[in-house]
């Protein structure tokens, strides 16, 4: 009897293998193989959870087949065979649902599906066959390894049967057909067979949606096919080095990790090479979705303890639900001072890769805890080779700090009730100078001179005018406007416009640190921020050109919109600091922001500031990994 490879796994090999699976992806794009396979980057979408749901009863089976050599010829009783469910029938389109709601779809669906047997109209054939679900098999000689979903064995001949979501291609004629990857990935598990000594001559396909069945036989033509793709893969694989983006291709919309590919987007980077040089007629097609549908929450009332129950995280104080939160609405969860989570939930978050983030109750931020994360070790390879090439670092640097006044100086030109076209020329030059600097050192010195003469005109951005004071229970030292700002001061903050900046760069910290882990990199170790113990200097280096378009911004839609008023503040000697209601207030003002939707520059489609996060750092990595050459630092208009 063969053992399979790896009971509890699908198709992650053990040693060099390249799984089927994989080089059905590869023939498809070879991007989506290397970065599937060779990154680890995965991103569910409708489709990927449907296919799940469809394999789910069949990954079921115990993974055995009886070597070839126990087979009598044909006369064996037949077994009985599980079939997956029927998908749940949905209305309308659903491209981007989430996974956790399937998944719960998923488990309701169990209970009465009349599913279909691809073999219905080969009834003779399934009366003397023998049915083995889930069998997992590698070749040496060809270096992959499979999973079949089903084997039907009569005799010692074997047919591998593979269970697809959709539907069959559809061929000139009008029959039922099979699509390029679908027909390799069958013909490498029937020759995977083969050389584990079975007879096999053709595989199946069992689609689905229309319960259609196709038989793939494996001729010649179809084994040199599969050979190339394998030889192909192989070499992508040990290259090391991204397959360029697929030019304009329908099959981009429909792939799963678009957002993590960024196709048009790099293409675009990449034929233009230098930005300078970028054409505007290149049309840059949408296909990143504008905003996540999930959301941040955030947990700050003192003794709370959240668990889980199903798919569902619960909120109690002294033993009272005083909320519930669906996970599959749910991407990031932030904890602030005194607030318990469960094991049990923080184990979900983990393995959904949900970050959680933890504050103090007054909002200084410790850290985050996530998963596994990205298996991408290669772009964490580049980064620190790249963090240590002087050059590199100032070439980046003077693109963040340019980013950074450029934007500070569209604020104050947006925002300031009546903007110095002292402060704004200087801005300008500032910016420019930015581009000519010959060290970090003197880039710093840029930088702190421009936001010197920004947070000098930062009030004029200001518009309630609040004579009281600060209170309750305390007083600020002299009578001025609750709002008065007269330039940056922290550790601690000494007004209440501080107090609120810097709550804002610790929340804008952490989503940059988010978006840092998420693509793969080390959020600790920056270009423009040097190495630091406990600083996240790449987080900072990436949120530089975003401190004025998120997270000023929002303290400026705080106040001005009066979400947060006097009485949101405590003073405590020198510091001082938001209430409880006045961070929840502060809270919503931010995620308001993070969710705004801008305009993208370069390629023309409106995204939220938090995807945006997301693709500027992805920038980064192709620009650290070598496939674009300079980054498009953030610059709004
Ligand atoms: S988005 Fe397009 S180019 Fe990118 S991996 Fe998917 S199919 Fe390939």
């Amino acid at each position: 009897m063969i053992q399979p490879l790896d009971s509890n796994d699908t198709e992650q090999p053990s040693v060099d293998y390249l799984p089927a699976r994989m080089i059905n992806e590869y023939v498809y794009c070879p991007r989506l193989f290397y970065l599937m396979h060779v990154e680890g980057q995965f991103a569910d979408s409708y489709e990927t959870v449907q296919g799940r749901i469809v394999h789910r009863r069949v990954d079921s089976g115990n993974g055995r087949l009886d070597a070839p050599e126990v087979f009598p010829e044909a006369d064996l009783e037949p077994a009985e065979i599980d079939m997956p469910p029927e998908p749940p029938k949905r209305r309308g389109k659903m491209k981007h649902v989430q996974a956790a709601t399937l998944f719960a779809d998923a488990d309701t669906a169990d209970d009465d599906v009349d599913a279909a047997d691809p073999r219905e109209d080969n009834e003779e054939k399934t009366r003397s066959s023998v049915h083995a679900r889930s069998i997992t098999l590698s070749s040496d000689s060809l270096g992959v390894i499979a999973k079949l979903d089903l084997a039907e064995a009569n005799g010692q001949h074997v047919t591998p049967i593979d269970y697809k979501r959709g539907r069959p291609r559809r061929e000139a004629d009008g029959t039922a057909g099979a699509w390029p990857p679908e027909r390799v990935q069958i013909a490498l598990q029937a020759m995977v067979l083969r050389d584990n000594g079975y007879q096999c001559d053709s595989g199946m396909l069992y689609f689905d949606e229309t319960r259609q069945r196709v038989d793939v036989p494996l001729d010649d033509a179809l084994i040199r096919q599969a050979e190339q793709a394998i030889n192909g893969a192989r070499a992508v694989y040990d290259s090391a080095t991204i397959p360029p983006p697929l030019v304009d291709s329908p099959k981009c919309p429909k792939c799963s990790l678009a957002k993590i590919c960024l196709p048009d987007e790099t293409a675009r980077l990449v034929e233009n090479r230098r930005l300078s040089e970028l054409e505007p007629d290149r049309e840059v097609r949408a296909i990143v979705t504008a905003r996540d549908e999930r959301r941040p929450i955030y947990l700050s009332t003192q003794g709370l303890w959240v668990g889980k129950k199903g798919d569902i995280l619960q909120a109690k104080a002294d033993g009272k639900l005083l909320q519930e939160i669906r996970l599959n609405e749910v991407n990031q969860v932030n904890l602030l001072g005194n607030v318990q989570l469960s094991t049990q939930a923080m184990q979900t978050m983990l393995r959904m890769e949900i970050p959680v983030a933890y504050f103090t109750q007054k909002g200084y931020f410790y850290g985050v805890a996530g998963g596994l994360g990205v298996k991408n070790i290669l772009v964490r390879r580049e980064q620190f080779r790249r963090a240590d090439d002087t050059q590199f670092c100032l070439r980046l640097a003077r693109e963040l700090v340019r980013g950074k006044i450029r934007n500070h100086r569209t604020l104050l030109m947006r925002n300031h009730r009546q903007p110095s076209s002292i402060t704004l020329r200087e801005l300008k030059r500032s910016a420019d100078h930015a581009t000519r600097s010959d060290s970090l050192a003197s880039l710093l010195g840029i930088e702190g001179n421009a936001a010197r003469l920004y947070f000098g005109d930062f009030s004029g951005m200001l518009k309630v005018d609040c004579d009281v004071e600060t209170s309750p229970g305390a007083a600020l030292s002299e009578k001025r406007p609750a709002f008065d700002f007269r330039g940056r001061n922290r550790r601690p903050p000494r007004d209440p416009v501080n107090a609120l900046l810097s709550f804002a760069y610790a929340l804008l910290t952490k989503d940059c640190l988010v978006a840092a882990t998420k693509v793969g990199l080390d959020p600790y170790l920056g270009f423009y921020h040097q190495i630091k113990p406990g600083k996240p200097a790449l987080a900072l280096d990436l949120m530089e050109p975003f401190r004025p378009l998120i997270a000023e911004s929002a303290v400026l839609s705080a106040i001005n919109n009066r979400m947060v008023t006097p009485e949101h503040f405590l003073v405590a000697g020198q510091s001082v600091v938001l209430t409880g209601t006045g961070r929840k207030h502060f809270l919503m003002a931010y995620e308001k922001r993070m969710d705004a939707t801008v305009t993208h520059p370069l390629f023309g489609y409106r995204v939220s500031y938090r995807r945006l996060l997301e693709i500027q750092t992805r920038l980064l990595a192709r620009l650290l990994s070598g496939e674009i050459d300079d980054y498009p630092v953030f610059v709004t208009r």
